[in-house]
């Protein structure tokens, strides 16, 4: 299905897939092919939304859309869940999949886990076995991020960054 066209996520939902990485596991589904099928699904699903959506932003809700943006900035990278959501995950933004780190912030993930490994050992020493699990878990995410920066950053991509509005400010809606 995915192979011919259906949006990886909703083949991972009809299969009950909660990881959407279980279902890339099955189709061999690259990067490319996500891009690729991503532009395709937004052209669907605009083509069935009512025309009034498509008017031109008027200047007050073009600015609430840029400021929501430039709070996507963290001290890690940028955190890349919907626009107009509020985040879930109580901003702990080194276990949350939202959160594309910055490669050149690759150092500061070293002395995270630094820090992180200093608190387990004091954890050890002192019996708190329930803070145990809580930084074992925030090192593995920490270090899968560190992967996955670490493969971004030999691979060569760029970091597409936020939105902007090339050349000129839209033409904005009178109000
Ligand atoms: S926890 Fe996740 S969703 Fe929340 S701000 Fe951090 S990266 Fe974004």
């Amino acid at each position: 299905m995915v192979d011919n066209g259906l949006p990886i996520h909703i083949g991972a939902a009809l299969l009950g897939h909660l990881n959407i990485q279980t279902t890339r596991g099955y189709v061999a589904v690259f990067d490319d092919v996500v891009v690729r099928h991503y532009p395709e699904f937004l052209d669907r699903r605009r083509s069935q939304r009512p025309e009034s959506e498509y008017r031109k932003p008027a200047e007050r809700e073009w600015s609430e859309f840029s400021e929501h943006f430039d709070k996507r900035r963290g001290e890690l990278g940028s955190c890349g869940r919907p626009y107009g959501t509020p985040c879930m995950h109580e901003h702990a933004c080194i276990r949350c999949p939202m959160l594309s780190i910055n490669p050149k912030m690759l150092p500061r993930l070293d002395e995270l886990e630094e820090d992180l490994r200093a608190r387990r050992e004091r954890a050890v020493a002192e019996g708190w076995r329930g803070e145990i699990d809580g930084l074992d878990l925030t090192l593995t995410f920490l270090r899968s991020k560190r992967e996955q920066a670490q493969r971004c950053q030999r691979a060569g991509l760029v970091s597409l960054g936020l939105p902007v509005i090339p050349h000129q400010k839209p033409q904005l809606a009178d109000g």
